[in-house]
Parts: C-alpha cells; sequence; structure tokens
C-alpha cells in the first residue's frame, strides 16, 4: 500500500481497509443467523459478517470488475454514511464498519472491493426519531431472509424483536453499537393531564362565563326598557 503507484485502476490489498457502509439488517428464516442486505446495489441479497462479493448481475466475474458496478462498496468517512442514512429510503438501514480485502477499485468517496468483513453494527434511530434499542421484524423480506427495523423501545412494545447482543450472536459481530439520534430529544413528555393547566383554563372559562352573564343582564335591562316604552 502507498506509494506513487498504489493509485492504479485495480489494486490488490492484503491488510484490510476501514470503511462505513449502510445494510438493512436481516434474520433467517429458521432464526438461527443474521446478515445485511444492501441499500442499493444487491437488494434481495444477504451477506454474512464475513463475505466475497457476487456478481448482483450475474455474472460470473470476479468482483469488482471494471465492466461491472458489482461487489462492495464503502465510504472512507463515517460522516458520508451519516448523511446517506438521512434519505427516506434508508432511514431504516444501520450502519456498518467493515474492514475491506482482496481486489478493489477506489471511487471518489471510497472503495468498491472483492471481500469484506463486518467489524460493528451501529443501530441508528426509531422511525419515530427516537434512538433505536431493538431490531424488529419489520414485515418485508427476501426468500429465506426478514428483513429487521430498528425501533424504539416503544415502537417496538409487544413486537418480535432481537437485541442488540442477540443480533450481534447471530451475525458473529462483536460489537452492536446503540448510536442514538444525533439530535436533542426531549427529556420528559408533559402529562396528559397537567392539573396546573386545567385549573388556569377552568379559570379563564369562569371568567368568560361571568362577561356572558354580565352582557347578557345588560341586553335584557336594555330589551326591557325598550319594551316598557
Ligand atoms: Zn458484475
Ligand atoms: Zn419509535
Amino acid at each position: 500500500m502507498g506509494g506513487p503507484f498504489a493509485r492504479g485502476p485495480r489494486e490488490h490489498s492484503d491488510e484490510p481497509l476501514p470503511g462505513f457502509k449502510l445494510a438493512y439488517p436481516m434474520l433467517a428464516a429458521d432464526g438461527r443467523a443474521c446478515g445485511f442486505s444492501g441499500v442499493t446495489l444487491g437488494r434481495a441479497h444477504v451477506y454474512r459478517a464475513v463475505d466475497d462479493a457476487l456478481c448482483a448481475h450475474g455474472s460470473r466475474h470476479a468482483c469488482p470488475s471494471r465492466w461491472c458496478d458489482c461487489g462492495f462498496y464503502c465510504f472512507h468517512d463515517i460522516a458520508a454514511a451519516r448523511d446517506l442514512a438521512c434519505e427516506p429510503d434508508h432511514r431504516n438501514a444501520v450502519l456498518l464498519e467493515i474492514a475491506a480485502s482482496g481486489r478493489y477499485r477506489r471511487y471518489e468517496r471510497g472503495l468498491r472491493y472483492a471481500r469484506q468483513r463486518v467489524t460493528a453494527v451501529r443501530i441508528g434511530r426509531c422511525e419515530c426519531g427516537r434512538a433505536a434499542e431493538q431490531l424488529a421484524d419489520s414485515g418485508a423480506g427476501t426468500v429465506g431472509w426478514r428483513k429487521l427495523l430498528p425501533v424504539c423501545a416503544r415502537c417496538g412494545a409487544g413486537r418480535p424483536a432481537l437485541d442488540p447482543a442477540r443480533f450481534g450472536e447471530l451475525a458473529q459481530v462483536s460489537r452492536v453499537l446503540l448510536d442514538g439520534p444525533p439530535v436533542e430529544a426531549p427529556t420528559a413528555t408533559p402529562p396528559a393531564e397537567d392539573p396546573g393547566t386545567v385549573a388556569l383554563l377552568s379559570a379563564e372559562i369562569a371568567v368568560l362565563h361571568a362577561r356572558l352573564d354580565e352582557a347578557l343582564t345588560r341586553l335584557d335591562a336594555l330589551e326591557s326598557r325598550q319594551n316598557g316604552r
């Protein structure tokens, strides 16, 4: 690695290169293994924590081929993966830290490569915006695999779900982290019936009633005066 000739069109690394990417967490139909599926190319294919790239278009060439867009992809920078996670299509994805090895090609913001080891899984936020704590059955999937969905404790209540440690065990990834939302979450939700607010509203309504009564009395007086003429 390195040196003036290292940036050829195709390179090879025996030393793993770190990278970051998004993926959907998947659970095998028999519940005994977990894996990942791509968020763009190769959505139908599920890969394991350590895996070799297959051509997404069914060709038998070695990945990554110059003539094809197949292979694993990653970003050099974790911020680029986090940015991509903001897109509505990718909100349900988890962030993977990976080590790329074997044949690879560089592109603008990362690598396209042949072999991958997932070194960490970062679970971000629930669809509701709170920090996700579990991976629940999403109802979607591909043949033999159910797609999992990061959910918070509230949205996940009563749904079949895996906690991070169990997902790590089944996926054979030792680091599964809860990333949480990078924005400040409300610390406490106000109680549905705040007695202070209710008392204040009652007082305001009482004042309004009193004014209405007064107005009606004046109107009555006016009317009776007019009728009396
Ligand atoms: Zn290909
Ligand atoms: Zn939620």
